[in-house]
């Protein structure tokens, strides 16, 4: 099967089998290569924003439609402007030029048959590393295919709990296919390596934001990771940023943010089973100005 044939798209785990040219699938996604914004962004974290910044570039529609997401303008509203490949190309270049440390492509997945060929048409003059910035619920036939582009992999693991996961991102086989997408990100990308300003050049960074009142959701998580990576293999992220955005009020158990406790509970137990590379932010970073505006800037 070729996972680039967007005539019956297979390209993540909901496996639609819709043509793109006439039709769409679950992320609402047409064969029009479509971002809402890309320029330099100073929130990832520090080996991935340095001081420059990183290039990052947000995709329009996304193949998880959490009820809480940020960015749901452009994920799930589909806010953004259509592009070409060679358009795409261009802003990689426009980006690097700007001092970027990288190029960070945000929730790219449903656009891969467009972005492999702006990817090959600049090889030879695109010096930075590829980020991959996702939700995590990929194929590991995807990964794969990836091989060759991709040099950051930054992707979520968000639920362990398949009835979580089936509530707010409607994917009960989330846990599943992330945790396979991860073995594979770090089996495929070797341990990290960062230079000596501490920007990196390559390796997996696991992000997992806490959520509201599923404490030990994340607490089941971060045994999965102990259990199933070899220390030094990758980097971990425990955020503490959720913002109750989009619908987040239909689902009140999670219509508000975290508290000092269970952020503090999920840390303490990152360090009590040894994961300790990686980052963690200060509880007091949940602010709203985290979401960048999406008003097409550099697209
Ligand atoms: S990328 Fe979109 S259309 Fe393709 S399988 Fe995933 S959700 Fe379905
Ligand atoms: S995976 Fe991220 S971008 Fe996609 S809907 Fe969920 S929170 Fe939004």
């Amino acid at each position: 099967m070729n996972l680039l044939d967007f005539s019956n798209c297979r390209l993540c785990p909901r496996n639609c089998g819709c043509d793109r040219k006439n039709s769409t699938g679950f992320c609402g996604c047409s064969d029009k290569l479509r971002a809402a914004r890309a320029a330099l962004h100073h929130w990832e974290e520090p080996c991935i924003s340095g001081t420059h910044g990183s290039g990052t570039v947000f995709f329009s529609g996304c193949t998880l439609q959490c009820c809480f997401c940020q960015n749901f303008s452009i994920s799930i509203e589909h806010y953004g402007k259509d592009i070409t490949p060679r358009r795409l190309g261009d802003i990689f270049l426009s980006l690097q030029n700007q001092g970027a440390h990288n190029i960070n492509l945000v929730t790219p997945t449903q656009y891969l048959p467009w972005i492999l060929p702006a990817l090959e048409l600049v090889r030879d003059e695109l010096k930075i590393p590829v980020v991959y910035n996702c939700g995590g619920y990929e194929k590991t036939e995807t990964i794969r295919l990836l091989k060759d582009y991709v040099d950051i992999w930054l992707p979520d693991l968000k639920y362990f709990d398949s009835a979580l996961s089936a509530r707010y991102s409607r994917a009960s086989d989330y846990f599943s296919a992330a945790s396979e997408a991860i073995l594979q990100m770090v089996r495929q990308t070797g341990k990290p390596v960062l230079d000596t300003s501490g920007l990196m050049k390559k390796g997996v960074i696991i992000r997992h934001m806490v959520l509201p009142g599923q404490r030990k959701d994340s607490l089941r998580l971060l045994h999965w990771i102990s259990e199933n990576l070899t220390p030094g293999t990758y980097l971990l992220s425990l955020l503490s940023q959720f913002t109750p955005f989009y619908k987040s009020s239909s689902y009140p158990e999670i219509n508000r943010r975290i508290t000092t406790f269970e952020y503090e509970s999920v840390v303490e137990e990152a360090i009590r089973l040894g994961l300790t590379q990686g980052f963690m932010q200060e509880k007091s970073s949940a602010k709203e100005e985290y979401t960048p505006p999406f008003n097409l800037e550099g697209i």
